[in-house]
């Protein structure tokens, strides 16, 4: 029973498939993640359809330049939907930079306000900018939000300064790489019972399908992969990161 905790479900070719291979794979549980308004809405109408599947709407640092009030307005309603059980992603990426840094900053504040104000933790997405996202999660009280630093970008050092403000942190498919020695780090000296697993399908797939279209099924080479770095069994990785999940995102069964 393992729990994707980020995926991108409307990015995915053959979603009834991939779904389908998931559960015989033992993915059970899927958050499928908004990066803008339109993929915020298929993912809360997918959650609708999927009693196994939640969502979470936000708009992503890549996407900040979209957040104008109406945007905010709409995300606000259905950031109120009982299946949505996170703001996110939002953060910042100054390695693509597609939106200005100051409308980076602007739309991720925005939203960890929107968070604080309707009561749902956020989900954090961080490329080249983790001392900034760090400062506006301070000056913003972020972190008692609660939620989740996804695709940890960091070293052990910010991780277990993330776990001491209450946030988990999120092992993407990466960790299966073999020169991914810092996220190897983290994941061996964080505790279990602050980890999650996620696939960011369709992109960062594990190896043995690296270079391949990810999808949830695949979270288990992930999962294999902590195992095996913390010397314990799939099944303990598979039970404590799913109570993980359910505690951070409030995962309640339809
Ligand atoms: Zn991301
Ligand atoms: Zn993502």
């Amino acid at each position: 029973m393992l729990t994707d905790t980020h995926c991108h479900l409307d990015m995915l070719k053959d979603i009834e498939g991939s779904l389908a291979r998931a559960e015989a794979h033992g993915v059970t549980r899927i958050v499928t993640i908004g990066i803008d308004l339109p993929s915020s809405r298929k993912a809360v109408k997918l959650a609708e359809q999927y009693d196994f599947v939640w969502a979470t709407v936000g708009i992503h640092p890549h996407e900040a330049k979209t957040l104008d009030d109406s945007t905010y307005t709409e995300l606000e309603e259905l950031g109120k939907h009982p299946r949505v059980v996170a703001i996110g992603e939002i953060g910042l990426d100054f390695y693509r930079d597609f939106s200005p840094k100051q409308i980076q900053f602007a739309a991720f504040k925005r939203q960890i306000n929107l968070a604080q104000k309707i009561g749902k933790p956020i989900i954090i997405h961080c490329r080249e900018a983790i001392s900034e996202t760090w400062k506006v999660l301070e000056e913003t009280n972020g972190f008692t939000c609660g939620g989740i630093w996804h695709c940890f970008p960091g070293d052990t050092i910010l991780a277990k300064q993330c776990i001491k403000a209450g946030f988990y942190i999120s092992i993407p498919g990466i960790v299966t790489f073999p020169k991914a020695q810092r996220l190897q780090e983290v994941t061996k000296n964080i505790p279990l019972g602050w980890l999650l697993l996620e696939t960011d399908a369709p992109f960062l797939a594990p190896v043995p399908k690296r270079g391949k279209p990810n999808e949830p099924a695949f979270l288990r080479y992930t999962a294999e992969k902590v195992a095996e770095l913390k010397n314990i069994s799939l099944e303990e990785v598979a039970l404590t990161t799913t109570e993980n999940a359910k505690r951070v995102l409030g995962l309640e069964e339809a």
